[in-house]
């Protein structure tokens, strides 16, 4: 079965061919990136077993560039398709599935209809989401379109941990509440974990760390997430390349007040100009941060700060869980940096926690960090949530055929 797994961004398309035998016997035929849609200097990125191109040219919309990719599978120096009729179903990735949605579904124009109705909710992220869909549904007719939702995973949150401490009716009248995001991706690490182990995820206690330009954490009991950290929107939680987390939400009518400032100028701050970003005043990307700590003391407390607020959430999830058995690093930071994982877990030896430097020197790929006497197994699992949307995608489609 050939499946198109499609990740729509507000101005980029990301997307991998796979070919599926079954759930375990797959490979990525062609992957890429068509990045700068709606602005200029747009360009596709496309890479198959047998060839890589490059190439710029306006892209007006996410239409135009789904039809680049299917011509660079089905044509030229890259094709991997005799025509598009080959592609046997499309996943998609989706980022809010707001209450209703607590697993991958098969889109109908009634989950259309409710997965535009959560735009609301993510007014950056669903709509080009949907875009995608729409394009897609045109352009590869008749096949299997899939959703699914970064927000499913945490559909287990117990109510005591997704309500907010506000006046209850907003919660009934706007559906505000927590809902966690990058579900896919804990959903992943969470099961290749257990598998390391080898132990059912049935009996384990693990807490996730998604650490890329977003950062999210799930303390996730028996393959159930229990907590997540990012909340009504991923701006809450850990420090991040741009978002600043958590803080007092005070902060914002003082700000507001101070400088005269509206509320949609706050959001850009606190989204755009925070996190490492902000505190460093360097860089969102922890790479200039870690070359700049040794001559710079703001470097310096970013990384230490990242380091503090990650110890406060593994505590806190240590707590509710009851105890620990597993903790995971992926994403950007969390595949690539020895030093953050370093600074995160020293000072932890009383959960259990014990890191082995030389294991710990490990990148982009998985492996166990912790040393041999270490009560909790720290590991590093390369996130691969295309894999997620793929397998998905397979399974409900054969159901249906
Ligand atoms: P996204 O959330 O955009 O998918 P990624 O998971 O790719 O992001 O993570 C991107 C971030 O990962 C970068 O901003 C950078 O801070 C961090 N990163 C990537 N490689 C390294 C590295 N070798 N060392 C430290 N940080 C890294």
């Amino acid at each position: 079965m050939n499946i198109l797994v499609v990740n729509c961004g507000s101005s980029t398309v990301k997307y991998q061919l796979f070919r599926m035998e079954d759930e375990d016997r797959y490979e990525v035929v062609a992957r890429g990136i068509v990045e700068r849609i709606g602005i200029s200097g747009s360009r596709l990125e496309h890479r198959s077993a047998l060839d890589t191109f490059v190439e710029e040219r306006p892209v007006p919309n996410h239409r135009v560039a789904l039809e680049l990719v299917i011509a660079a599978l089905t044509s030229g120096k890259t094709q991997v398709l005799s025509g598009v009729g080959e592609i046997d179903a499309v996943g998609h990735r989706v980022v809010h599935g707001g209450e209703k949605f607590t697993g991958s579904v098969l889109i109908t124009d009634e989950v259309l209809e409710a997965i535009r109705a959560c735009a609301d909710l993510a007014p950056l992220h669903n709509p080009p989401n949907i875009l995608g869909i729409e394009a897609c549904q045109e352009l590869i007719p008749g096949v299997p379109q899939v959703a699914v939702f970064d927000t499913a995973f945490h559909g287990t949150l117990p109510e005591y941990a997704y309500i907010y401490a506000i006046p209850y009716e907003y919660y009934e009248k706007y559906r505000i509440r927590r809902y966690g995001f990058h579900g896919t991706s804990h959903r992943y690490v969470a099961e290749r974990a257990a598998k390391m182990m080898g132990r059912p995820l049935e009996e384990l206690r693990l807490i996730t760390c998604h650490m890329g330009s977003g950062v999210s954490f799930t303390a996730i009991l028996h393959g159930k997430s229990i907590d997540t950290s990012m909340g009504f929107t991923p701006l809450e939680g850990l420090v991040m390349g741009t978002r600043c987390g958590d803080i007092d939400p005070a902060i914002v009518f003082f700000l507001m007040e101070k400088e005269g400032l509206s509320a949609k100028e706050v959001e850009e701050i606190l989204n755009k100009k925070s996190g490492v970003l902000g505190i460093s005043g360097i860089s969102s990307d922890t790479r200039d941060i870690e070359d700049a700590a040794p001559h710079n003391h703001r470097a310096r407390l970013t990384l230490d700060i990242i380091a503090y607020r990650a110890k406060k959430y593994i505590g806190a999830y240590y707590a509710i869980l009851g105890g620990l058995d597993g903790l995971v690093f992926t994403a950007g930071i969390g595949e690539n940096s020895p030093y953050i994982r370093k600074s995160i877990c020293s000072g932890l030896e009383h959960l259990g926690i014990l890191i082995d430097d030389e294991r710990n020197t490990v990148r982009r790929k998985e492996a166990l960090i912790s040393r041999d006497d270490s009560r909790v197994q720290v590991m590093v699992i390369p996130t691969n949530e295309e894999l997620v949307i793929a397998r998905d995608t397979w399974r409900i489609a054969r159901g249906m055929g």
